[in-house]
C-alpha cells in the first residue's frame, strides 16, 4: 500500500505512560502523573455545574465556525472575529499550519530541542527543517534569524518553551520580529502563556496589530484544565486565518468542547487560583532543588526541567517504582534531565521525600 515515503523515517508521538499501566506494572496503589503538564487542579467548578444539566444535540454537526466561543474570546481580547481559528488542541493548529504553509519547496526554522510537533508536521509536508540549538534552554533568536533565507516559510517560537519552560523577554522577541521578513510566518506557541509570572509577562496580543505575519497559539488544555476536550486556537491576521480555514476540517472542534470552553474562559477566578498555586508550589520545589544541589532551567510554566546527577532515564525509573511518572530528558533532547509537571502541594511534598532519598543514596555511593 502506498504511503508518503517520509513516513518510514517517522514514529508516532510517544506519549507519557498512562497511570493504570504503571499501577499494574509496578503493583502500586497510587500513581501521580507529572509527565504531561496537565492541570492538577482539574477545571472550573462552573464547567462541572454546567455539565450536570448539559444535553447537547450529538446527532447534529457542531457549529464549524464556533460562533459562541469565538464571540466570547473576541469580546474579552478585543480582537476581530476573523482573527481566530480553532483547532482540536493547539496540536491540530500546528498540523493545519504545516499543511497550509509547508511543502517540499520551502524550509522552516525552529529551535532544537523544542516542542516536537513542529518538526513532525514539517517533515510530513516534505519541508526542509532548519534546527537551531538552544542556548541554556533559550531559543537562540539571532541564529534563528540568520537561518532565514528566501525559501523560509515558517519560524516557530515556543515561548514559554517546552521542554525547558524558558520564556523570551519582550525586547528579544521584538528585535526578532522587527528583523524577520514580512513574508515569513512566525508562529509563537503560547500554550503555557497564562503561567508566566507577573514580573516577566508582557502583552503579546497587541503584537498582532504590528506584525501581520504572526500567529499566536493558545490552548484550553493547560491553565484551563480541559486537555481531555481537545480545544485550542490561533490568533492572527485575517489573511492567514482564511488560509487555515481552507485547510482545517469543517467540523474540527466538537460542540461539547466549544460549549465547555465558553464557560471555562469566563471563569477568571479558577485560572488565577491555578496560576498562583502553581507559582507557590513551583517556588517551594525550586527551593528544595537548591537545597539538594540539583540545578534546573528557568521556567515560566507549570513544569520544570531538572538537571539530574545521573541519566534522566535512571531517575525516571527510580521515580516510577515509587509511583511518580515524569518525563526523562533523553526523550526530549536534554539528556541527564527530567521534566516534572508541578503537581498539587501534597504530591510535590511526597516527590521531594522520594528525591531526597535518592540524593542521600547517591551521596553515600560517592
Ligand atoms: N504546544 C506546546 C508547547 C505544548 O506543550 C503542547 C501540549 N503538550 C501543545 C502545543 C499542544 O497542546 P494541546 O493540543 O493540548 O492544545
Amino acid at each position: 500500500m502506498y504511503s508518503k515515503p517520509v513516513l518510514k523515517q517517522l514514529k508516532p508521538y510517544a506519549q507519557g505512560k498512562q497511570t493504570d499501566e504503571i499501577k499494574t506494572a509496578y503493583n502500586l496503589d497510587r500513581v501521580v502523573k507529572l509527565s504531561s503538564n496537565e492541570n492538577p487542579y482539574g477545571y472550573s467548578e462552573k464547567v462541572k455545574e454546567y455539565f450536570t444539566t448539559y444535553i447537547p444535540d450529538f446527532n447534529v454537526y457542531p457549529d464549524g465556525y464556533a460562533t459562541q466561543l469565538r464571540q466570547t474570546i473576541t469580546d474579552k481580547l478585543q480582537i476581530n472575529e476573523s482573527q481566530i481559528v480553532f483547532g482540536s488542541g493547539a496540536d491540530e493548529m500546528i498540523q493545519t499550519i504545516c499543511r497550509a504553509f509547508l511543502s517540499p519547496e520551502v524550509n522552516t526554522v525552529m529551535a532544537k530541542p523544542t516542542f516536537t510537533q513542529y518538526k513532525q508536521g514539517a517533515v510530513i509536508e516534505g519541508a526542509t527543517v532548519k534546527e537551531i540549538p538552544t542556548q541554556n534552554g533559550y531559543h537562540d533568536l539571532d541564529k534563528m534569524f540568520q537561518a532565514i533565507d528566501d525559501q523560509t516559510s515558517i519560524v516557530w517560537i515556543c515561548s514559554p518553551d517546552n521542554p525547558t519552560g524558558t520564556f523570551l523577554e519582550r525586547e528579544r522577541l521584538l528585535a526578532f520580529l522587527d528583523q524577520c521578513p514580512k513574508n515569513v510566518l512566525v508562529v509563537l506557541d503560547e500554550a503555557y502563556y497564562e503561567f508566566v509570572s507577573e514580573a516577566a509577562t508582557y502583552d503579546t496580543l497587541s503584537l498582532l496589530k504590528t506584525y501581520d505575519n504572526l500567529i499566536l497559539l493558545r490552548t484550553f488544555s493547560k491553565a484551563y484544565g480541559l486537555a481531555g476536550l481537545r480545544i485550542g486556537y490561533g490568533l492572527m491576521h485575517e489573511s492567514i486565518a482564511t488560509k487555515l480555514n481552507i485547510v482545517r476540517g469543517p467540523f474540527n472542534t466538537t460542540k461539547m468542547s466549544q460549549d465547555m470552553a465558553v464557560i471555562a474562559f469566563k471563569d477568571d477566578q479558577f485560572v488565577n487560583d491555578v496560576i498562583s498555586q502553581n507559582q507557590y508550589v513551583k517556588g517551594e520545589f525550586q527551593l528544595f532543588l537548591d537545597d539538594i544541589g540539583w540545578p534546573y532551567y528557568d521556567t515560566e510554566t507549570n513544569f520544570i526541567l531538572v538537571k539530574t546527577p545521573m541519566s534522566g532515564t535512571e531517575v525516571f525509573e527510580y521515580l516510577i517504582r515509587n509511583g511518580f511518572i515524569v518525563r526523562p530528558g533523553e526523550m526530549l533532547g536534554y539528556p541527564d534531565t527530567v521534566r516534572i509537571t508541578i503537581g498539587l502541594e501534597s504530591e510535590m511534598e511526597e516527590l521531594k521525600k522520594c528525591l531526597y532519598k535518592l540524593h542521600v543514596q547517591i551521596n553515600k555511593e560517592v
